[in-house]
């Protein structure tokens, strides 16, 4: 799909905007000299895979990375986005959309949340033509447009929440569409000159309204936009007492082949090395962070032509041999759930009794 290849990592893109990450606040205690204290809290483990859908590999590799996460006990996100082929798939599903959107309604009890990656990852989708209008302007790029209103976002999602409706589909959250094409890649530069380099606010309150609705499957709303190994963290968006919407950022970056399913973007001891001593997921926990969460591709991940998808089960698999005592696997909706009705890590101290 060209219409999901990415030409440059977007999440590097916005990473250049000045002021966009926020300092972490929450770190659990960590004592110096005493490596028991720090082991105190569990890690988190969570992940995020973008551009999901039957096109790259198939419905049947979906299924199999299912079983293989309801199997293993991994916990972690997986994107659908119905609009991705310039229709939309809950209408007249060909037999691959049909069996693809069988697998994303039982994606939930396999452990994996099913974010919204808008409707098309391009072109902003008109639900009356059920097509995209010729020229439209992308859907990541319009979450970033200051005079985009509350009631136009809500809208728009609200048609997203329905045709997933019809599906069988529930959202858990929303994964910002990146997009490097040159039209988007000028226009966010502009909007950066302007000091418009995060996300109109409007979208976050608009996902607040739609949870509030009881459309999503939480209370809480967790989003993708930015990821950091060091300078990340949960921001709270936008809440309303019980309701509330959080950028869930990443702090490890796609080792998995990326959407070029490239076999020199792959590396597994990025991760965590076989003997279990280094990686950014054993940096994450030695430091006692309350997370490590990685982000990746379908592209390169699935299990049918993916190039990354051996590295991925060497990962859990090493995981399980060396952290096992020191981390626990959550999917992302269940992470700002937890974060939000303990209102902080805290959560995490009950996991040790
Ligand atoms: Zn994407
Ligand atoms: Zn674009």
């Amino acid at each position: 799909m060209t219409g999901l290849r990415h030409t440059f990592s977007r999440r590097q893109f916005l990473s250049t905007a000045a002021g966009t990450v926020a300092a972490f606040g929450c770190l659990p205690q960590v004592l110096a000299g005493d490596p028991n204290k720090s082991r105190k809290r569990k890690t988190i483990l969570s992940f995020y895979c973008d551009d999901t859908g039957p096109y790259v590999a198939g419905a049947k590799a979906f299924q199999i990375f299912l079983d293989y996460c309801a199997e293993q006990g991994i916990k972690g996100e997986s994107s659908v986005i119905l609009g991705a082929s310039g229709h939309c798939m809950s209408r007249q599903p060909t037999e691959e959309e049909q069996a693809y959107l069988k697998q994303v309604k039982r994606a939930w009890e396999c452990g994996i949340d099913t974010h919204m990656e808008l409707m098309t990852h391009r072109g902003l989708f008109d639900f009356d033509l059920n097509h995209p209008p010729e020229n439209a302007g992308h859907e990541g790029l319009w979450l970033y447009e200051p005079a985009i209103t509350v009631e136009q976002y809500e809208k728009y999602f609200q048609h997203i929440i329905a045709e997933g409706e019809r599906a069988g589909i529930k959202f858990t959250g929303l994964t910002w569409p990146g997009c490097g094409c040159e039209v988007c890649k000028q226009r966010y530069k502009k909007l950066r000159g302007d000091g418009h380099a995060k996300p109109n606010t409007a979208m976050w309150k608009a996902l607040l309204n739609l949870a509030r609705q009881g459309k999503f499957r939480g209370n809480t709303v967790p989003c993708f936009f930015d990821a950091s190994e060091k300078d990340f963290g949960i921001h709270q968006k936008d809440s309303d007492g019980k309701y509330a919407v959080y950028d869930l950022m990443p702090n490890a970056r796609d080792n998995f082949g990326i959407w070029e399913n490239n076999t020199a973007r792959v590396n597994p001891d990025y991760y965590i090395t076989e003997d279990g001593k280094s990686g950014i997921i054993v940096r994450h926990v030695e430091a006692g962070a309350p997370y490590c969460i990685w982000y990746a591709h379908w592209q390169g991940l699935n299990p049918g032509k993916g190039v990354g998808w051996q590295a991925f089960t060497t990962v859990v698999e090493r995981i399980k041999k060396h952290l096992s005592e020191r981390v626990v696997w959550m999917r992302p909706s269940d992470i700002t759930d937890c974060y939000h009705k303990a209102g902080g890590w805290n959560f995490l101290d009950e996991e040790k009794k």
